[in-house]
């Protein structure tokens, strides 16, 4: 005889571990078990922010989102939103700070204060967790569901599923959650792919030459009508692989979706965000026997100044007033807008999210009920919804598997 559950919560991160909270909260009679693969519970929170873990932003609202329409995003997020993240927090013992950027972190500035917090709510409500217990599928049986793995079998009446999407592999987030998905009626977005993901160029890119230079930066996808698609700008790091920092993860998920649609799709660097082409330009003019070289590195470090003269076929230390037009517009095309020939990314094992998953048209989202399956219920980065760096995901987690919590608590 199979063990039984009111609800079981196949996945204990971030979105599991609060919809269990809230589910407990919402009904404490019912009895709630949350099973994970993983031997070592939240190391996605825990690695979070670099181990300081970034629980949300001060301003959260759709745009910052892609995957699913914004408008279905929005309804979700608006359920529990940022002020209520921070008083949850604050009641658990965990005070939140924002800093310059607008990302809040705990005080503390230690992730194991909100992994501690989340997990003591968690027993408050009485709810288990069991773990390592890894969950290869689930039936629709009568009276609800059947949960069956290596270490046993469960029957419940209802299922949230809250197992991630394939970011960090070995965190315990491998993608199943997608094969359970598929077998009880869901589809999943025809392309799943890493996102907030640093980005490769080819070995011998003078970039990677670079290695260890981080400027502020405008990263820009064109289409190949040169249509321009999306911008980001923020810190921009050279690595020997190619490029990473912030700026680069929020765009990474852009320049992939749009190289599916049109292979000939470029990245576009501005190594002075703060200028336009026009503007470069007429600085150049009126630099006189100023170098170029001396130009550049009033803005950025000597190594990465020296390399765009160097790739604009430009003598660093010849005096502007020296370059032929052809020079000039070289290298103002250089510093404002060089295409970056990506080659990849880095993959799943060093994406911070996945991009696609289930989508939202196929959820109820006043209750993240499954339209396909009644009784199930899905939550956090399974569903096809991605966020900026910043604490978008979490806070994406933390509205989804609250809705998905209420909601079973009131079943
Ligand atoms: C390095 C890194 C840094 C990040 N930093 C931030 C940040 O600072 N701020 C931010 O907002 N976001 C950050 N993110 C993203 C954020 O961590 C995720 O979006 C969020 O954790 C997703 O929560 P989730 O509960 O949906 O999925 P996950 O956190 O992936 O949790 C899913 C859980 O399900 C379990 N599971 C999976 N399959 C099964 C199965 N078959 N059976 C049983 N259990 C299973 C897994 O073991 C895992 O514990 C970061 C991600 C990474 C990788």
């Amino acid at each position: 005889m199979a063990d039984r559950a009111d609800v079981v919560i196949i996945g204990a991160g971030a979105a599991g571990l609060f919809a269990g909270i809230w589910a407990g909260r919402t009904n404490p009679q019912r009895r709630i078990v949350l099973l994970d693969g993983a031997r070592r519970l939240g190391a996605k929170i825990l690695v979070a922010g670099g181990g300081r873990c970034n629980v949300t932003h001060d301003v959260v609202d759709e745009t910052a989102y892609a995957g699913s329409s914004r408008n279905a995003i929005k309804k979700v997020l608006r359920r529990f939103d940022v002020p209520q993240t921070v008083a949850f927090f604050r009641e658990l013992g965990v005070e939140l700070k924002r800093e310059e950027t607008g990302k809040l972190f705990p005080v503390t500035d230690d992730a194991h204060t909100v992994l501690d917090a989340l997990l003591a709510a968690v027993r408050q409500v009485n709810a288990f967790i069991l773990h390592p217990y890894r969950i290869e599928s689930v039936e629709k049986v009568d009276g609800g569901f059947r949960i069956s793995g290596k270490r046993g079998t469960m029957e419940a009446a209802n299922v949230i599923l809250a197992t991630g999407g394939r970011a960090l592999p070995k965190s315990g987030s491998d993608g199943h959650g997608y094969t359970i998905a598929r077998s009880l009626g869901h589809s999943i977005t025809p392309r799943v792919f890493p996102a907030l993901v640093p980005l490769t160029l080819p070995r011998d890119h003078f970039v990677c030459d670079l290695s260890g230079v981080t400027i502020p930066a405008t990263l820009e996808v064109r289409a190949s009508s040169g249509k321009k698609l999306v911008a980001f700008t923020d810190s921009t790091l050279c690595t020997h692989f190619g490029l990473s920092g912030p700026s680069v993860l929020d765009i990474s998920r852009y320049y992939t979706a749009a190289k599916f649609d049109d292979p000939g799709a470029t990245l576009f660097i501005n190594w002075l965000p703060d200028k336009t082409p026009e503007q470069v330009d007429a600085d150049l003019l009126a630099l006189g026997r100023v170098s170029p070289f001396r130009y550049l590195h009033a803005f950025m470090p000597e190594r990465l100044a020296r390399a765009l003269c160097e790739q604009a076929s430009v003598e660093p230390t010849v005096p502007a007033d020296r370059l032929t037009r052809e020079q000039r517009k070289s290298l103002v095309r250089t510093i404002t807008a060089l295409p970056l020939p990506v080659t990849g990314d880095r993959g799943f094992t060093y994406a911070e999210v996945t991009a696609g998953g289930v989508p939202l048209s196929e959820i109820h989202l006043e209750t993240m009920e499954s339209r396909v399956c009644p009784g199930l219920y899905l939550c956090g980065e399974i569903c096809d919804v991605d966020g900026r760096i910043g604490g978008y995901n979490f806070q994406w987690a933390w509205s989804s598997g609250y809705v998905a919590g209420v909601s079973v608590g009131r079943e």
